[in-house]
């Protein structure tokens, strides 16, 4: 199994396909991953590799880390689009989420006033409000709708809590509203022998539900990029994504394709 950690709490910055010049914020531990999904994309490998030893990141260390590091990108030129939390595993799940995103923007806001702040969130903690809070005050809450039928959302995100479902998470993502915008992993081949294909005429037309009840700001969809934990994946084609794009433009939703 291929595994890339990300050795530390800032990281970058790197070209993001999605997102510009971002620098990274990861609020799982620097060597094990820690999170509420366990995809069989998951670049950072399976949730069996264990969480590590360093633990969570503390909120103040976070501070002081992101502020060395904006100040010494600012003082050399540096160009930058955006702050992205994402890294090995959930960054809701720490428990000083919300103070983390604050003092982000703060920070933000003295160094460079103009970058945007995004989270990648599995959408697995919004039934608590400080993680709903904290997703409002950021620019870009990307949240993650693999499927909108639950047992294909279960064979690719493997959700640790057993109960969660993508009808249920359909109705808190559309609490957001154009507050959000939503990621969608395109994605066929086999796991644990079962076929997986979130691109069926099926899910295309759950997915076209979900969008629609949503009313997201910008719907992203993307396909694997590096190697997978589950090695009997096969990558859709930007060309294909596009057409299934154009699916769901034809209905009004503003989509882009990665
Ligand atoms: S939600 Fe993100 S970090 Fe968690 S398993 Fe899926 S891809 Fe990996």
């Amino acid at each position: 199994m291929v595994t890339i950690l990300f050795h530390s709490t800032i990281f970058g910055p790197i070209h993001s396909r999605r997102l510009g010049t971002s620098l990274g914020v990861n609020l799982s531990p620097n060597d094990g991953k820690v999170c509420t999904f366990d995809c069989i994309y998951c670049e950072a490998g399976y949730n069996s590799q264990g969480a590590g030893t360093s633990g969570l990141p503390k909120r103040e260390n976070v501070s002081s880390q992101l502020e060395a590091k904006l100040k010494e990108m600012k003082y050399a030129g540096e160009q930058l689009d955006v702050i992205t939390f994402s890294g090995n595993g959930e960054p809701s799940i720490h428990p000083e989420f919300e103070g983390i995103i604050d003092d982000t923007i703060a920070l933000r806001d003295k160094y460079f006033p103009n970058v945007k702040i995004s989270v990648l969130c599995n959408s697995t903690r919004l039934g608590d409000v400080h993680v709903v809070n904290a997703l409002k005050k950021v620019d870009n809450n990307i949240l993650k709708l693999d499927s909108a039928i639950t047992e294909t959302m279960r064979l690719i995100d493997q959700p640790a809590n057993p109960s969660f479902t993508s009808e249920g998470v359909i109705e808190q993502i559309a609490t957001f509203g154009n507050q959000c915008i939503v990621q969608t992993m395109m994605l066929r081949g086999f796991h644990n022998g079962k076929r997986v294909d979130n691109t069926t005429t099926e899910e295309i037309g759950a997915l076209l539900k979900a969008y629609k009840r949503i009313n997201p700001r910008e719907v992203m969809l993307y396909s694997i990029d590096r190697k997978t934990p589950e090695e009997e994946l096969e990558k859709v084609s930007v060309d294909e994504l596009n057409s299934i794009a154009d699916i769901f433009r034809a209905e009004g939703i503003s989509v882009q394709v990665n």
